[in-house]
């Protein structure tokens, strides 16, 4: 059953009990009262019957008549008994005898010679009766008791007259009163009423605005606080979705990889960073142990696990991939939603191998710049120990340690060329006719071709015009040209070629010593080089191709050789057409 109905049925209970409570008191009392009315009209009859009495003989004939001749004008059952209870005449059985000291109205007057009543069914007259009887006083004593009894039906019409109308007045009292506790309660219920669904609403619907709308005045205040209470929660909720937002943008777009692990070990949270690290999709559904394949990161999580503190390491771990992982992991105690483990996890393998890179490149620059510093100090030493006096040996030495201090240069330049920062040099684009750009950069070296008599020609179609970034592109085709001329034989040639279709293809040929499949595989990385005596003396830097390489990437495209040994090679770039 609902409460709210409850609410109703039990006051109504409570009003039906104190209906025939107060129904069966008031009928309690009236009968009292009737009877007691009863009793006095009886005992006065009585008082009545004895002035008619011959008190000086009861027993006598002429009382007989005068009893029986009152009863029937009465319609009362009169008893004449002795002193002691025992029956001398009867109006209703002439004939009956026996003692009746045992009845209560009798034995009322025996003991305190007083009026004594009762009613009490008749055995006799096979019906309740009402009894009085009273003391006959003689002389000096008593002589004898008069009963006299009356039907209780006789008068029993007035009670239920009397019923029927206490009834009717109780039952509209009474429903009065009902009524008035039904609006009572219905007043008490009615701002919960009000309020309970609406409250109901906030707590289902936190995102929508819900409103008393009553307009109660006596509840005013409530309604109003509901209101402002359910706009404040509004409110908050909305500011809690989107930082909630934010921060779930924010945890799966960030670079590095973050994760939670509850006590059971399982993933509370793992953002796709993490799982790209670990290469393993759906994270979540699984505990970390089944996750993470390295056993030191395991060892980690365990050690804080136990130690409940925090670790910060970085490892190199081989699964699922060789990398460089700089782990922090951190306890968090919470009473709420128990104790959990965050690890943030940052992928340093591309720092370490840049790392690497750099210190490989001071390495091999500290060694080639070693080599003609070393050779420059030597023969300037030599000079001054006397060496000088000879002018053949000065100019031989001076010859040497202008080609060291050259390569100096040389290697000095492209170490720059190099190390420059590639966002500083100008995004901007020169548009350059390619065939004159080309003759341009053969021009630079007339004096070598000249001097091992090469001839270059250039095979393109003339008045093309290219747009490009010329800092990057002109180191690249003056670095394969110098190659191509460095690495030729005299009086041999050099093909430049160069034609556009879906992109620019320069390639650069020469009939020169070539190279083996092994050597094309590295010769772009820096100071790489196949006969590391001959390029040094021909001032050669190992760092020529790397740029080429590089700049050729920077420009969007690629760099390729072909080569065979003593028979030549060929060197193609490809760049995207602008
Ligand atoms: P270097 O300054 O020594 O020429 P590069 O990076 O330009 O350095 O070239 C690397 C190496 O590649 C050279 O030492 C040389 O052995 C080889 N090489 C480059 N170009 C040619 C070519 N055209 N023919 C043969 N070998 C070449």
């Amino acid at each position: 059953m609902k409460r709210k109905q409850l609410d109703y049925i039990m006051p109504l209970v409570f009003v039906c009990l104190l209906f025939f409570g107060s129904w069966k008191l008031a009928n309690h009392f009236y009968n009292k009262e009737l009877l007691e009315q009863q009793e006095e009209f009886l005992t006065s009859n009585g008082e009545l019957l004895l002035h008619h009495l011959d008190l000086t003989e009861l027993n006598s004939a002429t009382n007989k008549q005068a009893i029986e001749t009152f009863s029937q004008e009465a319609h009362d059952r009169i008893t004449l008994l002795d002193k002691n209870g025992t029956i001398l005449f009867d109006s209703s059985e002439p004939n009956l005898s026996g003692s009746r000291e045992n009845r209560p109205e009798v034995k009322m007057v025996l003991k305190n010679n007083d009026v004594g009543s009762s009613v009490r069914y008749s055995s006799t007259l096979k019906s309740e009766l009402l009894y009085t009887a009273q003391p006959i006083r003689g002389a000096d004593e008593t002589i004898g008791i008069l009963r006299v009894a009356k039907r209780t039906s006789a008068f029993q019409p007035k009670t239920r007259n009397f019923q029927q109308s206490i009834a009717i007045i109780l039952v509209i009292f009474y429903a009065l009163i009902y009524l008035i506790i039904c609006y009572l309660i219905y007043q008490r219920n009615r701002p919960i009423e009000t309020v309970l669904p609406v409250l109901q609403r906030m707590l289902k619907e936190p995102e929508k605005s819900n409103y008393v709308m009553q307009n109660a005045p006596q509840w005013q205040e409530l309604y109003v606080t509901v209101n402002q209470i359910s706009e404040q929660l509004n409110e908050t909720y909305a500011a809690y979705t989107s930082t909630e937002e934010q921060f779930s943008t924010l945890f799966h777009e960030l670079t590095i990889g973050v994760f939670i692990i509850d006590m059971d070990g399982r993933f509370v949270m793992i953002n796709p960073a993490m799982e790209e690290l670990l290469q393993f999709g759906g994270a979540s559904q699984h505990h970390y142990w089944q996750v993470i394949q390295d056993n030191r990161f395991i060892q980690l999580i365990q050690q804080v696990l136990v130690e409940k503190n925090q670790v910060h390491q970085e490892i190199s771990t081989k699964l699922p991939a060789a990398m460089n992982l700089d782990i922090r992991l951190r306890y968090l105690e919470n009473e709420v939603r128990g104790d959990q483990i965050m690890g943030t996890v940052y992928d340093l393998t591309h720092v370490r191998e840049l790392e690497k890179i750099q210190r490989d490149f001071v390495g091999n620059v500290s060694h080639e710049l070693k080599t003609p510093v070393t050779s420059l100090l030597g023969f300037s030493e030599t000079l001054l120990d006397g060496a000088k006096e000879d002018p053949e040996l000065t100019t031989e030495f001076l010859t040497i340690m202008q080609n060291d201090a050259k390569r100096l240069q040389h290697l000095i330049q492209d170490i720059i060329e190099l190390s420059k920062d590639k966002n500083d040099l100008a995004e901007d684009h020169q548009t350059v006719e390619l065939r004159s750009f080309i003759q341009q950069q053969v021009d630079l070296f007339q004096h070598l071709l000249k001097k091992k008599r090469i001839t270059v020609t250039i095979a393109g179609q003339s008045d093309y015009f290219y747009q490009t970034r010329l800092p990057f592109f002109q180191p690249i085709i003056k670095n394969l040209l110098e190659n191509a001329i460095q690495y030729s034989p005299e009086d041999s040639q050099i093909e430049i070629s160069y034609q556009s279709a879906k992109e620019l293809v320069i390639s650069v040929s020469d009939h020169g010593i070539g190279m083996n499949e092994a050597d094309q595989q590295r010769i772009f990385e820096r100071f790489y080089r196949v006969d590391k005596a001959r390029s040094r003396h021909s001032g050669g830097t190992g760092l020529g191709l790397a740029i080429v390489k590089e700049y050729s990437e920077i420009l969007g495209g690629t760099v390729t050789v072909d080569s065979h040994p003593q028979l030549g090679s060929t060197f193609t770039v490809r760049l995207p057409l602008n």
